[in-house]
């Protein structure tokens, strides 16, 4: 039995109104009391014994942050600086290069995927999703190094593997070894565009779906083929999907089409992924349309967030930052009151929000697993603006990022004018 104080943690609590607008975030200081990895008792002043104090110094007690898209298999992080070479035929030269390079990379890629959980565990992610390399150079040892590499942060954070044929499952022929690659212990099955690589749709996406009905497991499929060829896709997949009782279970990652996609089209799609289930994972990207996340989310297709690479040889820019990111978010459709900006921490976390839309306060409540982040700021709206720090990482009630220590500062203070 191990228990937690937490003490002066500030909670959101109700938005106040004016004029029948938001115009603020209410909060309140309070004590959280952990037993057993759980919220047992949050009030004013607690004064229960326990293993591990933590003075939050005021700072804002947060949901934890879920990183549903990255590549820890294959990354220069913790390595060598290393720009990416120029792109001279399109998304086959990554793959072309990876032929040679990802060899190369073994025999330190399962210390660099350990340095890069580490550093997302530590920007507030307690789950992360890693895709992971199944092709004919690598086999199923990529695989293999990811699971052993999650293996050392158990009981720090939750984490799922989707066996990833970025070489083209039909394209690399692949397909025995994805078999293998779920029985070896692959929680979800990967894909790649399946008219770019693999030059037939249907066989690409049927293939697919039947390893992930054979393992019993759902689907994350990278779909980066836009406009009308991506849309396309998208519904095949909605289909099969049905046919085969996987809704709920299907993401797909990046679905650039989405941001092409005006008016009734882009209706047509969103009902058709509403009503399959299927979940939609983006990186926010700046330098090509950015998918409609709110328009998605209001009308039932979930929206999650993901990185997909700090620093690798398809990007050297991620930074594996969450608040970062929701920020660029924000930014991007111009989020600027404090409602909007408030709304978009679900993004991040699967929807976890310490208000409902209406401002009720919903989390954290007794019974709710211990799982939370310290920042320091006033309020989320605030963190995500202004890009506030995360100081402490709890999961399952023990501190696994962070000190814990956190200091009060002036800063809060000056916070509050923002
Ligand atoms: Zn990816």
């Amino acid at each position: 039995m191990t228990t937690m104080l937490v003490k002066q943690a500030t909670l959101e609590t109700g938005f106040r109104y004016e004029n029948g607008r938001v115009v603020a975030t209410e909060t309140a200081v309070r004590d959280v009391f952990v037993r057993d990895g759980k919220v047992e008792k949050i009030g004013e002043s607690l004064t229960e014994t326990a293993d591990t104090v933590i003075d939050a110094g005021k700072n804002l007690l947060m949901p934890p942050m879920r990183e549903m898209h990255i590549h820890v298999d294959k990354t220069y992080f913790s390595g060598p600086w290393k720009a990416c070479i120029p792109i001279t035929n399109g998304i086959l030269t990554r793959i072309e290069e990876e032929e040679k390079l990802l060899p190369k990379q073994l025999p330190f890629a399962l210390q660099r995927a350990e340095k890069m959980i580490e550093w997302l565990l530590s920007q507030g992610h307690t789950h992360i999703r890693s895709h992971c390399n199944v092709d004919p150079q690598i086999g199923t040892k990529h695989i293999e190094l990811t699971l052993e590499a999650f293996s050392k942060f158990e009981g720090k954070l939750t984490y799922e593997v989707v066996a990833f044929p970025q070489h083209g499952l039909l394209r690399s022929n692949s397909e025995k070894l994805m078999r293998e690659a779920m029985r070896k212990g692959a929680t979800l099955v990967g894909g790649v565009d399946p008219a770019t690589i693999d030059r037939d749709i249907e066989r690409s996406l049927e293939t697919t779906m039947d390893i992930a009905v054979e393992a019993g497991k759902g689907l994350d499929i990278h779909i980066h083929d836009g406009d009308s060829l991506g849309a396309f896709e998208f519904t095949k997949l909605a289909e099969l999907a049905m046919q085969a009782g996987k809704t709920g279970q299907t993401t797909i990652s990046h679905a650039i089409a989405l941001g092409d996609l005006q008016g009734a089209e882009l209706e047509r799609m969103t009902t058709i992924l509403r009503d399959a289930k299927i979940d939609v994972t983006s990186t926010i990207p700046i330098n090509r349309p950015t998918i409609p996340v709110q328009y998605l989310q209001q009308h039932g297709v979930n929206v999650s967030l993901g990185h997909d690479s700090l620093t690798d040889h398809w990007s050297p820019y991620g930074t594996g930052d969450t608040i970062e990111k929701l920020s660029v978010l924000a930014e991007r459709f111009r989020f600027m009151d404090e409602y909007s900006l408030n709304r978009t921490w679900q993004y991040a976390t699967g929807g976890i929000t310490p208000l409902d839309d209406t401002g009720n306060q919903v989390w954290p409540k007794e019974g709710d697993k211990a799982d939370f982040l310290l920042i320091d700021a006033v309020c989320s709206a605030q963190a995500v603006a202004r890009r506030k720090p995360i100081t402490t990482v709890v999961f399952r009630g023990a501190v696994v990022s962070g000190n814990g220590e956190v200091k009060s500062d002036e800063q809060k203070g000056a916070g509050q004018h923002d």
